[in-house]
């Protein structure tokens, strides 16, 4: 059988697109927000504030579709860290197919007739690039709309959990989307707080480290880990966007936007959304395709599920504390004057894991009620 022609694939690219911009993108995110808001006014209608703006914690962060800060694609996402929902993003691009392949030769030959063309190319609403300036800064810049974006849906994102990059946060201080009596504030995250040491250290290198050490410990970088939330589920819906557009590919603004899409509403509310945008480019959905998305939802949250069992998690808590004991008895066993001090700072550190840990599992249980009450077929 012929494959399919190059033109007809970019057809067919360009009428997901279409349906993806015009309404897909719209009608998931406002269930997410609507879905946030019924929970915060079920279980935490204080969060309410009396203007009417809800105040959230949201994890964020941010990825590209080429390594290195090369890449002409990338996007950011939040994740509100109760009810884990994606809240919002948003793809970048700094390029545009088609003023590179039409526009740039017409702009050569006819400056004039090329502005023209220009006008009716944005108006088309095939123009994809959506960002000026350098890649290295298409996380912070995607921070700012974001951000710029919560009071629309009457949410202020006051609370921001990220990694040891400042400059994201540095910008949001200095845009104070709420106005000065609601500043944001960062939240570290605990993965990157808390990551334990994977070698040992002789006694000069130990000097050296016992400043990092006592910084781990301080508490009020222990106060901004409170909330014991990670990034790590924005790593998991970065995985599941760059399986759906491989990074070895050569991906464009358009097969971004439309796996970033399928990703995040298949990470909210399971296969719905994707026979929603294949309804609206006019596949017949049968009951098979229906059974086949319900098989997938299932079986993720059977692995939700097991994962937050409590055997599982008493494996995983016996791990942890099994190996931060090989850390005491490994740097006791070195035995010279600097190890006591760190002996003592592992152990602190140790009391403060499992601190985090205690209210960690708070948080499990009610991440644990939402898989439940995710409603395979809504
Ligand atoms: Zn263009």
């Amino acid at each position: 059988m012929p494959g399919m022609h190059l033109k007809t694939h970019q057809s067919h690219v360009e009428k997901i697109f279409m349906s993806v911009q015009s309404t897909i993108i719209d009608s998931e995110l406002e269930d997410a927000q609507a879905r946030l808001w019924r929970h915060y006014e079920e279980h935490n209608p204080a969060a309410i504030r009396e203007d009417g703006i809800l105040n959230v914690a949201l994890s964020f962060d941010g990825s590209w579709a080429k390594r290195g800060h090369t890449s002409k694609i990338g996007f950011a996402s939040v994740i509100e860290v109760m009810t884990r929902l994606v809240i919002d993003f948003h793809v970048m691009s700094l390029f545009c197919q088609i003023c590179a392949t039409t526009g740039e030769p017409l702009r050569i030959k006819n400056a004039k007739e090329y502005e023209a063309w220009l006008v009716k190319h944005k108006e088309s609403g095939t123009f994809t690039k959506n960002y000026e300036g350098s890649s290295g800064e298409m996380e912070k810049a995607g921070a700012l709309v974001i951000w710029g974006l919560s009071l629309k849906y009457k949410c202020r994102f006051n609370m921001m959990v990220g990694d040891g990059d400042a400059n994201t946060f540095l910008a949001l201080t200095n845009l104070s989307p709420y106005g000065a009596e609601h500043p944001v504030q960062k939240e570290e995250c605990v993965n990157h707080e808390s990551d334990p040491p994977s070698t040992f250290l002789n006694s000069t290198v130990a000097e050296h480290v016992r400043p990092i050490y006592e910084r781990l410990t301080r508490p009020d970088l222990l106060e901004r880990c409170l909330l014991g939330a990670t990034q790590s589920a924005n790593k998991s819906l970065h995985s599941l966007i760059w399986a759906k557009c491989p990074k070895h590919n050569f991906t464009g603004y358009k097969r971004v936007q439309i796996a970033t899409t399928l990703a995040v509403g298949e990470f909210n509310a399971g296969s719905v959304l994707t026979r929603q945008l294949m309804s609206a480019i006019g596949c017949r959905i049968n009951s098979v395709t229906v059974e086949m998305g319900c098989k997938r939802d299932r079986q993720r949250i059977a692995r939700a599920e097991e994962a937050q069992r409590d055997v599982a998690k008493q494996r995983r808590e016996k791990r942890k504390l099994a190996q931060a004991k090989r850390q005491q008895e490994g740097v006791a066993a070195e035995g010279s004057s600097v190890k006591p001090m760190l002996v003592d700072i592992l152990t602190r550190r140790a009391v403060n894991l499992l601190r985090l840990t205690k209210v960690r599992k708070h948080l499990d249980h009610d991440v644990h009620v939402k898989r439940r009450t995710i409603c395979v077929n809504k």
